[in-house]
């Protein structure tokens, strides 16, 4: 396995000889030692990407061409899923069955803006007097992209895959928990044929390379997933260069299942919303907001299933909850338990550490009723296997719970009153509105946040906008 840094199409040590090492946090074993860039090789990586920009090599790469390099690299990433899938759990925790998933869509996403990078057209405008006036759409330039670990390479090719499409080019900085998959990906891209520079990656830490790619001032555009305290920081450290930013933070999402709701499809949502992923999920449905008649129902059959739901081995196919990932997350999760047992939360299910084979950063599957909105685990985002159980009166109720957060990622709506359902989805400022449903996403569907969630979009077409300017062209006539 590469475990370099990739640029130029070339694998290079760090300049400083640093490297770091990657745990798999269902063993606690060392799985690889990565090189650790810096500031040093950002500059390199930026330099490469700069000099692929404005090369013949890829301006006069034709943009159909552009977009097969693309549709290739799913191809080539398609025919290895397992391999890849393996190494995502590996450095993850996460279980198998849902790497396969993730790396699914790493090639849906591909495919999807492989199929976009012939199809960006400007306008012609209807101007008041002898003017021929259009628009031409440009790429923005060269584009850092700066990914956390949840969703290691779909998170990043859901920046690099639009990135390329729209004739940006890119260095990606990985977390540092899951650089792994992203350099693997890089061997396809040799294979693939991108031209030298193209795409680089460069695992480092986050305030060393993470903010040396945010303060370069070749970079024009940084495009972030994270934390909603690290993208702050971004925003601020983005602005001495006028750097454009597309930011995907954190959320505490509600899920809201009202009295009339199909309650065992409700509730399975409930679980998927919160225990998909570990509950690593920045979309995660992590505040239940239930109307109080079914509120009991609802709950007896939560607890009942998240018992059920016992962390095993990520590579066992039958395992469903896998490890969470790293020994510091699961430190950060087991603190926000102790916090809701602190405030008068009534636990559930679930609660505390486990290790199914001797080893391994797992927590059960938890659950918390009787959270008032208040409560530190109703307000914050917890980013693990825990789920605040909250219950409302009434429609108007409801939703006022659902809007009493800082946050506006997603929201999920269960009911079959299809009015109802529509009134509740204007209602909740979020990017994201699931009716009767949880956690489905798609590349051509469009996913970010209001509020604190951040602004700017992944994936769908609007995804595009943020790799490209636009350039106003008048002609006398
Ligand atoms: P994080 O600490 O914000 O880190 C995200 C990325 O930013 C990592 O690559 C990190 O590098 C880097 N970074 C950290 N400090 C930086 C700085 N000062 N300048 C530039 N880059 C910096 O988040 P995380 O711990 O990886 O992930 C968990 C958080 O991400 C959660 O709060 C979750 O809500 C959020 N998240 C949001 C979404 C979304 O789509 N909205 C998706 C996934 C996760 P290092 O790894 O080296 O620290
Ligand atoms: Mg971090």
């Amino acid at each position: 396995m590469k475990t370099d840094l990739f640029i130029n199409n070339e694998w290079r040590p760090a300049l400083s000889g640093k490297r770091f090492p990657v745990v798999n946090p269902a063993t606690e074993e060392v799985i690889a030692d990565v090189a650790a860039g810096d500031a040093a090789d950002i500059d390199n990586a930026v330099a490469a990407a700069r000099g692929c920009f404005e090369s013949a090599a890829w301006r006069d790469l034709s943009a159909r061409k552009r977009g097969r390099l693309l549709t290739k690299a799913a191809d080539l990433l398609e025919s290895r899923l397992e391999e890849f899938a393996r190494l995502e759990t590996a450095h993850n925790g996460k279980t198998l069955f849902e790497s396969k998933i993730e790396l699914g869509m790493t090639v849906s996403t591909l495919r999807y803006y492989g199929g976009w990078a012939d199809k960006i057209t400007g306008e012609t405008l209807p101007v008041e007097g002898p003017f021929f006036t259009y628009t031409l759409r440009e790429p923005i330039g060269v584009v850092g992209a700066i990914v956390p670990w949840n969703f290691p390479l779909n998170i990043a090719s859901w920046k690099f895959a639009p990135a390329l499409a729209a004739g940006c080019t890119v260095v990606l900085k990985p977390a540092s928990e899951t650089p792994l998959t992203a350099l693997a990906f890089a061997e396809l891209v040799l294979e693939v044929g991108f031209p030298a520079g193209a795409f680089n990656v460069v695992p480092g830490g986050g305030t060393t390379a993470g903010a040396a790619l945010v303060r370069h001032p070749d970079v024009d555009k940084i495009s972030f997933t994270g934390s909603t305290e690290v993208g702050r920081h971004i925003m601020k450290l983005a602005a001495d260069t006028n750097k454009r930013v597309t930011l995907e933070l954190g959320g505490k999402s509600p899920n809201i299942i009202f009295a009339d709701a199909d309650l065992k499809a409700a509730v399975r949502g409930a679980q998927t919303g919160i225990f998909y992923g570990k509950g690593e999920v920045c979309a995660a449905g992590s505040r239940l907001l239930v109307e109080r008649a079914v509120h009991d129902q609802v709950v007896a059959q939560l607890a009942e299933g998240a018992k059920k739901l016992t962390p095993g081995d990520p590579l066992d196919k039958n395992t469903r909850l896998g490890a969470l990932v790293s020994k510091r997350q699961q430190e950060t999760v087991l603190s926000y338990i102790q916090k809701g047992l602190d405030e008068g939360a009534q636990l559930v299910a679930g609660g505390k550490a486990v290790k199914p084979n001797g080893k391994g950063y797992y927590v059960e599957a938890t659950v918390f009723d009787r959270v008032e909105p208040g409560m530190t685990i109703a307000r914050e985002e917890i980013f693990g296997p825990v789920l605040a159980v909250l219950s409302f009166d009434d429609f108007d109720h409801g939703v006022k719970l659902a809007n009493q957060t800082m946050y506006g990622l997603a929201a999920g709506i269960w009911t079959k009153d299809i009015l109802k359902a529509q009134r509740a989805a204007r209602a909740i400022r979020a990017g994201t509105v699931w009716i009767n449903s949880y956690n489905s996403y798609d590349s051509g569907a469009p996913f970010g946040g209001f509020k604190a969630s951040g602004f700017g979009r992944d994936l769908g077409r609007e995804a595009l906008d943020g790799y490209l300017e636009t350039k106003t062209v008048w002609v006398g006539l």
